[in-house]
């Protein structure tokens, strides 16, 4: 039988919806509804240096205004449990013990100090340094000290990290629904932290956690993400779990120069990248609803920067755009505004 289709959007509540996230919102909920599938909403929150107050409630709100509400989202969640990964923090710590006992993640002690010194000691010699294989020895980790000293230093309060333990030697040959197949060496890689020593799990571990206990059968995320592919493959391997498919989605881009579109060249361009207004003490940002667009053309131009059903039809309401939903015709380029023509294009990068 097949997988029920379950798709997330999964942002961090680290400011106001930017359309790029807005956009991967709304490919999420085209291909759950395409597929009568169910598009839930899961709060990131994990990293608690970056929370910004209202931005979840602003998040909700866009999408709501937009009218790609999510069908589960924080509040609504009986069979999977909260959808705020703050109040899961207990599962991943479960999640990460298991990991050790498997000889799958390690225990690291190494201070900030000593990992800068690492740092500049691989620049004089014109490396860089990777948390790897290539450095283990030199670290200060369970993997280099005996059981019993791990166990003193842990008992007697010292802060360590978790780390993953990356496989050595190894090609990972991945497929992206969007980019194809995707090629990553594993000696390449950090041991990326898993669990933090404030007792918080990292992106990635609750990330995956989640993703498979929520049931998600398809990850569809901004390209930034891409990188993080071969760590999560590999997590869901060591915890002997079946991975989700992915589909890294194009970025919309700056208008001149590198990197995603910011507030910044919205302002400089003169239109919005927020979906609503945003307030804060330093002042307001323009959103699209306060600048008297109707959702509808908002959903239908983000829909095109991205996608197009292989015909010159520009106009398409959120049915249509539903019924021809594709996400083999996800474009591969990220979409660029060019302000001498005053039009987003293309842009191969
Ligand atoms: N929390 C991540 C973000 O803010 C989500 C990435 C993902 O969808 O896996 O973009």
């Amino acid at each position: 039988m097949l997988k029920p289709i379950r798709v997330r959007f999964a942002p961090s509540p680290t400011g106001p919806l930017h359309i790029g996230g807005v956009r991967t919102a709304l490919f999420n909920y085209l291909f759950a509804k395409k597929n009568n599938g169910t598009f839930f909403l899961r709060i990131e929150d994990t990293d608690q240096n970056r929370f910004v107050a209202g931005a979840e409630e602003y998040i909700l709100e866009a999408l709501n205004w937009l009218g790609i509400a999510p069908d589960e989202t924080v509040g609504k969640n009986e069979k999977f449990g909260p959808y705020r990964q703050s109040e899961r923090k207990e599962l991943y710590q479960q999640y990460a013990n298991q990991l050790i006992n498997s000889g799958n993640a390690y225990y690291a002690f190494d201070t900030a100090e000593a990992l800068d010194a690492h740092r500049k000691q691989h620049e004089e010699q014109g490396k860089t340094f990777i948390y790897n294989h290539h450095n283990r020895e030199k670290l200060d980790t369970s993997l280099v000290i005996s059981k019993e000293e791990t166990e003193r230093r842990i008992a007697a309060g010292e802060e360590y990290v978790i780390r993953f333990k990356t496989p050595v030697n190894e090609t990972l040959h991945l497929h992206d629904i969007i980019r194809g197949d995707v090629k990553f060496e594993t000696n390449l890689l950090d041991d990326k932290v898993l669990f933090k020593s404030d007792g918080m799990p990292t992106y990635h571990l609750a990330n995956i956690v989640d993703d498979h206990l929520m049931e998600t059968s398809h990850v569809i995320r901004g390209e930034e993400w891409l990188p993080s592919m071969p760590l999560h493959v590999l997590l869901y391997r060591a915890f002997g779990w079946e991975a989700p498919e992915f589909a890294h989605l194009p970025l919309i881009l700056k208008p001149i120069g590198n990197g995603k579109l910011s507030k910044r060249d919205g302002d400089k361009m003169g239109f919005p990248v927020f979906p609503l207004e945003w307030k804060t003490e330093e002042g307001v940002s323009s959103g699209y609803r306060e600048k008297g667009f109707f959702p509808e053309a908002v959903v239908n131009f983000l829909a095109l920067l991205g996608w197009n059903d292989g015909t010159e039809k520009e106009l398409f309401s959120l049915e249509e755009l539903v019924q021809n939903f594709d996400l083999n015709r996800v474009h591969k380029a990220g979409a660029k505004f060019d302000p001498e023509k005053n039009k987003w294009f293309n842009h191969q990068y």
